[in-house]
C-alpha cells in the first residue's frame, strides 16, 4: 500500500470543562459502577477525599499510595484494599503516576478504570501501561488498561505550581511532535497534533504568568488530551527512547526530561521529517521550530539543561549505549556520533 494508513480508534469517552468534577457521580453510573476505589498520591489525598464524597454510597474506599513508576508492591497493597472493600472498578485523580496505578489493576484485575486528571501527562488517553520490580521497569501496551471514561476539570489543575505546569505541558506537546513523523500516522493524527500543539503554546505561557487564569488551563486541558490521543495511537520515536532512558539509568524527573530534550531531538529529526515541521510551523506560527521550542521553554522556566538536573557529563556515554541497544523507529536512524552530540547539547542547553 502506498500513500495511505491505517487508523484504529481508540473507544473513550470525554467530559471536559470547568466544574465538570460535580459530574464524577454521573460518570460512574454512567459505566456501570456501584462500589468504586478512589486512587491518588500522599500528596493528592484531601483531592481523592472530596471525589470520594461527591460518589456518597458509590465510593467504597480511598486509596492515596500511588507513587512514580508503578512499583509492584503499591500495585499489590492497592489491590488487596480493592479486593477488601469489594470494588469494581476505579476512579483515578491525579497525574501519569495515579493513572499508570489503576492501569497496572486495570491489567491485573481487571478493574475498569475511570481517569480524572490533574497534570498535562496523557497517560490518560493510551493504552500503555508500565510496572516497575526490583529495580526495572516493564512496559506494554493492552487495550484493557484503556480508562472508560476520563473527565477533565481544569479547575483540579490550578494547584499545579507553574514550573510543573509547564514541564508537563511541554511532556504532552512531545507526545504531538514524535506522532507527526511516527510510520503509523494518519491525517487525523496530524489534525489533532496541530490542534494539541497550537493549544499548549498558546495557554501555557498564559498559565504559568498565571496559574488561576481557569480559560488558559481549559485550553491547555484541550491540548493535553489531543496530544495524549496521539501518543496512544502512534509509535514513539527518539525523543521518547532517549527519555525512558534518561528517566530510568539516571532518576531523572519525567516532565523536565522531557521539556529539556525535546528542542534537540526535534532539530535533529525535523529536518528529515518536512510534513511533520510543516506542520508544527502552522500551529506554532514560526519559521524555525526547534528554536521556537526551546524559545516557549525558557519562558515557561524550565531547567537549562540536563546539567542543571544533575546529571554528569560521564553519564551520557552509558545512556548512548542504551539508547542504540534497543532503538525506537525514528525518520532518521542516528548513529552514535549523533546521539553523543545530542545528548551533548541537550546537556549543556542555554
Ligand atoms: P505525577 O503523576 O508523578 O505527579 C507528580 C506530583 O504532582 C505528585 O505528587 C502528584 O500528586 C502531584 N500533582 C499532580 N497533579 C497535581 C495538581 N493538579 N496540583 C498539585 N499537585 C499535583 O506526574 P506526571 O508527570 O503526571 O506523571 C509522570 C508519570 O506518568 C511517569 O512515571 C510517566 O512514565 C507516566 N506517564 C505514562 C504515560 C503512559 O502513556 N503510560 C504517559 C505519560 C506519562
Amino acid at each position: 500500500m502506498s500513500g495511505g494508513f491505517v487508523h484504529e480508534a481508540l473507544p473513550m469517552r470525554v467530559v471536559l470543562g470547568a466544574g465538570a468534577l460535580a459530574r464524577i457521580g454521573e460518570e460512574v453510573e454512567h459505566l456501570g459502577l456501584r462500589r468504586v476505589l478512589v486512587l491518588s498520591t500522599p500528596e493528592q489525598r484531601d483531592l481523592a477525599d472530596r471525589v470520594a464524597g461527591l460518589l456518597g454510597a458509590r465510593a467504597a474506599g480511598v486509596f492515596d499510595g500511588a507513587r512514580m513508576h508503578v512499583p509492584v508492591p503499591v500495585v499489590d497493597a492497592a489491590a488487596a484494599v480493592a479486593g477488601e472493600v469489594g470494588a469494581d472498578g476505579c476512579v483515578a485523580v491525579g497525574g501519569g503516576s495515579t493513572i499508570g496505578l489503576g492501569k497496572a489493576l486495570a491489567l491485573r484485575h481487571a478493574l475498569p478504570i475511570l481517569a480524572v486528571p490533574t497534570t498535562y501527562a496523557g497517560s490518560e488517553m493510551t493504552p500503555i501501561w508500565g510496572l516497575t520490580e526490583d529495580g526495572r521497569k516493564r512496559t506494554g501496551r493492552d487495550r484493557a488498561v484503556l480508562p472508560r471514561s476520563v473527565l477533565y476539570d481544569p479547575e483540579l489543575t490550578v494547584s499545579l505550581p507553574p514550573a510543573i505546569s509547564g514541564t508537563s505541558g511541554l511532556n504532552a506537546l512531545a507526545h504531538a511532535v514524535e506522532a507527526l513523523y511516527a510510520p503509523d500516522g494518519s491525517p487525523l493524527i496530524t489534525a489533532m497534533a496541530e490542534q494539541g500543539v497550537r493549544d499548549l503554546a498558546a495557554a501555557l505561557p498564559l498559565v504559568v504568568a498565571d496559574p488561576t487564569d481557569l480559560d488558559a488551563r481549559t485550553r491547555a486541558l484541550q491540548g493535553a488530551w489531543l496530544c495524549g490521543a496521539c501518543l496512544g495511537a502512534t509509535t514513539m520515536g527518539l525523543h521518547h527512547k532517549l527519555c525512558h532512558v534518561l528517566g530510568g539509568m539516571l532518576d531523572l524527573p519525567h516532565a523536565e526530561t522531557h521539556a529539556i530534550v525535546l528542542p534537540h531531538v526535534a532539530r535533529y529529526n525535523l529536518a528529515m521529517a518536512p510534513e511533520a515541521d510543516a506542520a508544527l510551523r502552522r500551529a506554532l506560527g514560526v519559521a524555525d521550530v526547534p528554536a521556537a521550542l526551546a524559545d516557549l521553554g525558557e519562558r515557561l522556566g524550565v531547567p537549562g539543561g540536563l546539567a542543571a538536573l544533575g546529571v554528569e557529563r560521564a553519564d551520557l556515554a552509558r545512556v548512548a549505549d542504551e539508547v542504540l541497544a534497543a532503538p525506537y523507529r525514528n525518520p532518521r536512524v542516528p548513529t552514535r556520533a549523533d546521539v553523543e552530540t545530542l545528548l551533548e547539547a541537550a546537556w549543556r542547553s542555554r
